[in-house]
C-alpha cells in the first residue's frame, strides 16, 4: 500500500472553531478572529480591516494586542501596504518595517512593531478586507507563516462575508428606502428600550410626531417625484437638527417620529427647532422655491404609561391639535 501524501498542517484551537460557529454577529466574529489569530501564528498584534463603503479607505474593525494603529482607524488604500494587499488581492510580508516608506508600516514601526503580514480576505473573487498580524521582532515571519495566514484568511473570509451580508440585510430591513432614515421597526426597538429604562431608573423620555402640512396637495400640484424629493430633503434637514443620541424615523407616508431622552420641555424645544428648520428649508423645483411646513405633536412618558402605544396615542392627539389650530406649529400634551 502506498503511503498517504503528506499534508501541511495548521493547529486551530477547538474553542475558536466552536465560538466562531456560534457567533451570529459581525463584531463578535471579528473580535474572535483578532483574539485567536496571535495564538495560532505567534504575534504581538492582530487586526481585521474591512472595506467601509468607500472606494478609497479601509477601516480597522477589530484589533487585539499592540494598538499602534487603533481600532476604528480609517486607513487610505493608496500609499499603504494594507491598501495594496486589498487592491491586488495578494498577501504581503514585511520583515523590516523600519525600512518602509508606507504610511501604515511607518505608524506600526513607530508603535514598536518590526514585522507584519497582511492577507486579503476574498469571497467569490471579491476582496472584502484584510487579515493582519504584526510582531515586535524583525525578520520573524517565515514563508510557512505566510502560507498559514493565507489559508486562514481564505477560510475566515466565508464567515466574515456571511456576517457582513446578515448585517447588511438587518440594516436594509430597518431603513426606509426613499429617505434612508430608520423605518418604523426602530420605533418598537428604541421605544421599548427607553420604556424599560424609564421603568427601572425613572429616566424620562419623549416622543415628537412630525407630519408635513398639506403634503397631498403638493403631490397633486407638482407630481409624486417632487413629493419624494421633499421627503428626502425634509429628512436630511431633520438629521442635521437632531443630535446623534436622538432617534429619527419615518413611520410611513409623511409621518415621522423623533424619540429622545429628556422631559417634555426639552422635547418641545427640539420640535420647535425642527419646525423652524423645515419652514426655512427651500426645495427648488424648476424656477419655484417650494415652502414646506410641518406640524408637531409632543409628549413625554407618564407614570400611568404601560406601553409605547400610550405615548404614540398622546403624540398623535397633540399633532391633531396642531393641525386643527392652523398647522405649522407644535403642541405638547
Ligand atoms: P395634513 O396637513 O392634514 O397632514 O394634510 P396632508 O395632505 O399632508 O394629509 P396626509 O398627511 O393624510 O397625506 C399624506 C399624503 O402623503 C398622502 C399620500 O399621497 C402622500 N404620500 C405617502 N407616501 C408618499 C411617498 O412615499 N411619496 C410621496 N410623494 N407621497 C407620499
Ligand atoms: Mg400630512
Amino acid at each position: 500500500m502506498s503511503s498517504s501524501p503528506s499534508h501541511d498542517t495548521i493547529c486551530l484551537p477547538i474553542t475558536f472553531i466552536n465560538d466562531l460557529s456560534k457567533s451570529n454577529d459581525l463584531h463578535e466574529t471579528l473580535t474572535l478572529i483578532s483574539y485567536w489569530l496571535p495564538k495560532i501564528i505567534e504575534s504581538d498584534r492582530a487586526s481585521v480591516c474591512l472595506n467601509n463603503g468607500s472606494d478609497e479607505t479601509l477601516e480597522v474593525f477589530a484589533l487585539c494586542g499592540n494598538n499602534a494603529i487603533e481600532a476604528h482607524t480609517v486607513l487610505p488604500i493608496s500609499n499603504t501596504m494594507v491598501g495594496r494587499v486589498y487592491s491586488n488581492k495578494q498577501l504581503e510580508l514585511n520583515n523590516n518595517l523600519a525600512q518602509s516608506k508606507e504610511l501604515d508600516c511607518q505608524i506600526l514601526h513607530k508603535g514598536g512593531l518590526n514585522s507584519c503580514i497582511d492577507a486579503p480576505l476574498q469571497h467569490s473573487g471579491t476582496c472584502v478586507g484584510t487579515l493582519n498580524i504584526g510582531s515586535f521582532e524583525s525578520d520573524v515571519y517565515s514563508p510557512e507563516d505566510c502560507a498559514q495566514l493565507e489559508c486562514i484568511a481564505n477560510w475566515l473570509a466565508n464567515y466574515i462575508h456571511a456576517q457582513m451580508e446578515i448585517t447588511e440585510q438587518k440594516k436594509r430591513a430597518e431603513t426606509d428606502p426613499l429617505t434612508k432614515v430608520n423605518n418604523r421597526h426602530c420605533l418598537n426597538t428604541v421605544g421599548n428600550e427607553l420604556l424599560k429604562r424609564w421603568e427601572t431608573d425613572q429616566q424620562p423620555f419623549s416622543m415628537i410626531m412630525i407630519d408635513i402640512d398639506h403634503f397631498k396637495q403638493l403631490n397633486d400640484n407638482y407630481g409624486h417625484h417632487v413629493g419624494d424629493q421633499v421627503l428626502v430633503t425634509f429628512s436630511q434637514v431633520i438629521n442635521q437638527v437632531i443630535r446623534k443620541s436622538e432617534h429619527f424615523m419615518r413611520i410611513g407616508g409623511d409621518e415621522f417620529i423623533v424619540l429622545l431622552e429628556g422631559n417634555v420641555e426639552l422635547a418641545t424645544k427640539l420640535a420647535e427647532r425642527i419646525r423652524v428648520a423645515i419652514k426655512d428649508m427651500a426645495v427648488q423645483h424648476n424656477d419655484d422655491s417650494l415652502i414646506i411646513t410641518a406640524s408637531c405633536g409632543v409628549t413625554s412618558v407618564q407614570s400611568q404609561d404601560n406601553s409605547l402605544e400610550c405615548l404614540y396615542n398622546r403624540a398623535d392627539k397633540a399633532l391633531y391639535q396642531s393641525k386643527e389650530n392652523g398647522r405649522n406649529q407644535t403642541t405638547a400634551i
